[in-house]
C-alpha cells in the first residue's frame, strides 16, 4: 500500500492512504534512506510504501519515494546529523503585514532565501488589507512591486473579512502547504477561516524564542476538507536555521542570479569589489536597496532587525 506520513513519534509513523485511512506503521529494522545522514529515516510528508502485518492492524514501511524537497534542523546531540522536519512541501505562504505588526524586509528576505535553498515555492500574502490607509497601502504596493518583479507571487488578502481567500484555497487544494510569518500577522485567523476547527501548534509558539530549550517536537500534517494538507511545525520559526555557505547566498536571490555573470570577478561577493554587476544594478534601480541590504546582513551574519526605512530604500 501507499500513503503519506502525517505524523511521527520517533518509532511509529502514521501513514494516511488515499482512502483517508490512517495506519500505524513502523520501519523495517535496518532500513535507511541512501545519501542523507539524518536522525530520522522517515519524515512527515514522506510518501511511503508499506505492508500490513499479518493478523495485525499495523504496517511496515519498506520504501520511501524520492523527496522533492525537505526541511531540516541540526540535531542537538549528534552534531553531524540532521533531523528532517518535513518533506515534499508544495508551497510556503508567508504572511506579511505592513503595520500592526510591521514585517521587515530583512525578515521577508531571510525567509525567501531559506525557501530558495530548500526549493520550496513561496507565495507572499499581504494580510489585513481591510485596515489599510493611504500610507500603508503605498508601502504594501512598494513591497509588492519589489517581490513581483523578482518572481514571487503576491496576493493581498483579509483573513478577517475573507477577501481573496478563494485564491489561496485554490493554491492549497490537494497540496502540502506551510504558513509562516510573525506573531500577530493573522496566521490563526487565516487558517481558521480556511479550515475551521484546525488547531495548529506552530501558530501559538512561533514567536517564542525558545532557543536553548531543545525540546523535541515533531511536525504534523493536518488534512484539509477540500483536499491537501497544512503542515504544522511546532517550535520552529519559519524554516528553522539554514546554514549557508557565503558563496551560495547570492544564488538564492533570484534577481542577482543573471546579473552576477557580469561581475568582473567570477567569485565576486558583491560587497566592495570593483565592476560588480549587482552594485551596478543598485545604481540603475534593477536591484532593490532593501534586497541588497538583506543580502549584506545575511553575508555578515547579522541578526534580523527591524528597519522601517528599508521599505522605501535609499
Ligand atoms: P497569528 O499570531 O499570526 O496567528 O495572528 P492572529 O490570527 O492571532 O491575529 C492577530 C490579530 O490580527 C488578531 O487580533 C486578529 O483579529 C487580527 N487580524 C487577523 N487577520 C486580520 C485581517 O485580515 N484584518 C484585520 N483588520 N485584522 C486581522
Ligand atoms: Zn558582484
Amino acid at each position: 500500500m501507499n500513503g503519506v506520513v502525517v505524523k511521527s513519534t520517533g518509532s511509529w509513523y502514521l501513514v494516511r492512504t488515499e482512502d483517508r485511512i490512517v495506519h500505524k506503521c513502523r520501519i523495517r529494522g535496518k532500513f535507511r534512506m541512501e545519501g542523507i545522514k539524518s536522525t530520522n529515516p522517515v519524515s512527515v510528508g514522506d510518501i511511503v510504501d508499506f505492508d500490513l502485518e499479518p493478523k495485525k492492524e499495523t504496517g511496515v514501511i519498506d520504501k520511501i519515494h524520492e523527496r522533492t524537497n525537505y526541511i531540516v534542523r541540526k540535531s542537538v546531540n549528534l552534531s553531524k546529523r540532521t533531523h528532517i522536519i518535513a518533506a515534499n512541501i508544495d508551497r510556503a505562504f508567508l504572511l506579511v503585514t505592513i503595520d500592526n505588526p510591521s514585517t521587515s524586509t530583512s525578515f521577508i528576505d531571510r525567509f525567501l532565501v531559506s525557501a530558495e535553498a530548500y526549493h520550496i515555492p513561496v507565495t507572499i500574502l499581504f494580510n489585513k488589507i481591510d485596515s489599510f490607509n493611504e500610507e500603508t497601502k503605498e508601502l504594501k504596493n512598494e513591497l509588492e512591486e519589489i517581490y513581483t518583479n523578482i518572481g514571487y507571487d503576491c496576493i493581498e488578502i483579509s483573513a478577517k473579512q475573507g477577501i481573496n481567500l478563494d485564491e489561496v484555497k485554490e493554491l492549497m487544494k490537494d497540496k502540502v502547504t506551510l504558513f509562516s510569518g510573525h506573531s500577530g500577522v493573522g496566521k490563526s485567523t487565516l487558517v481558521n477561516t480556511i479550515e475551521p476547527g484546525l488547531d495548529l501548534k506552530t501558530l501559538e509558539i512561533s514567536e517564542q524564542h525558545k532557543q536553548g530549550q531543545h525540546t523535541t517536537t515533531f511536525a504534523e500534517m493536518h488534512p484539509l476538507s477540500f483536499g491537501g494538507y497544512i503542515i504544522d511545525t511546532p517550535g520552529i520559526k519559519g524554516f528553522g536555521m539554514v546554514d549557508f555557505e557565503d558563496v551560495e547566498i547570492a544564488g538564492y536571490f533570484p534577481e542577482f542570479f543573471e546579473l552576477k555573470q557580469n561581475c568582473k570577478f567570477h567569485n565576486c561577493m558583491h560587497i566592495d569589489e570593483p565592476k560588480c554587476a549587482i552594485k551596478a544594478g543598485l545604481e540603475n534601480d534593477t536591484v532593490a536597496p532593501s534586497r541588497y541590504f538583506s543580502y549584506l546582513q545575511i553575508i555578515k551574519g547579522e541578526e534580523e532587525h527591524f528597519r522601517q526605512d528599508v521599505y522605501t530604500g535609499k
